[in-house]
């Protein structure tokens, strides 16, 4: 794929908006603030296509970029505490509604921040996942935070924190070293030419 030429489609406030699926999908999913944004653009190389910012949590939409046969697709970040009640419900309506439908979901990047345990949200969308049999890949976000010594005391304390931890493909990532993204560009590659 030429990564380069993703272009954003549209953002989309309500499941019933999205559009026809016609092409197949990758979903990135992760909490408010993991790196979802910035993995996105070191992905296609662009500054901006998702936008990133330092205040978490205020976009409840889902993202749509095109390339060629396929969509990728920004699902809102979950988990940010200062928003009411209704408007989780709305964030967690419009994930769930996403995950459960017929479209042509290929493969979802979940995303974790490496350097803590997951929250409740991420067990919960890691259980999700594995209860639906949805293909997916844990992407340990902020790999470059960490030291030799704690990056292997993660990886261990995940295998307790996370269900089948040891059983899932995870790939350690960050947007400052690209660790990782030749690995996620492979697996994307692979799912476009199958
Ligand atoms: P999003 O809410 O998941 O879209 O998160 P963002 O992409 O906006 O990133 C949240 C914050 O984490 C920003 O300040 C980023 O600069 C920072 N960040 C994202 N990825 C990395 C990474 O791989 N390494 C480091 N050190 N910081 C990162």
């Amino acid at each position: 794929l030429n990564y380069n030429k993703a272009e954003f489609t549209a953002a989309y406030g309500k499941f019933s908006q999205l559009p026809p699926p016609e092409r197949i999908e990758i979903a990135f999913a992760g909490h408010s603030n993991v790196g979802k944004s910035t993995l996105i653009n070191k992905l296609f190389n662009r500054k901006n296509l998702a936008r990133v910012s330092s205040v978490p949590g205020k976009t409840a939409t889902i993202n749509f970029y095109g390339l060629d046969n396929m969509y990728f697709v920004d699902l809102p970040g979950y988990g940010y505490a200062k928003v009411s009640k209704s408007e989780k419900e709305r964030w967690s309506g419009l994930i769930e509604g996403y995950l459960s439908s017929e479209r042509d979901i290929r493969l979802v990047f979940m995303l974790v921040d490496m350097r803590h345990a997951p929250t409740k949200d991420d067990i919960q969308m890691i259980d999700y996942l594995i209860d639906t049999e949805m293909p997916f890949v844990l992407v340990l976000t902020k790999a470059d935070k960490l030291n030799k010594t704690e990056r292997a005391k993660r990886l261990e304390a995940f295998k307790h924190e996370i269900p089948c931890f040891e059983d899932i493909h995870s790939i350690p990532f960050s947007s400052q070293t690209f660790e990782g993204v030749e690995e996620l560009r492979q697996i994307v590659d692979e799912i476009a030419d199958d």
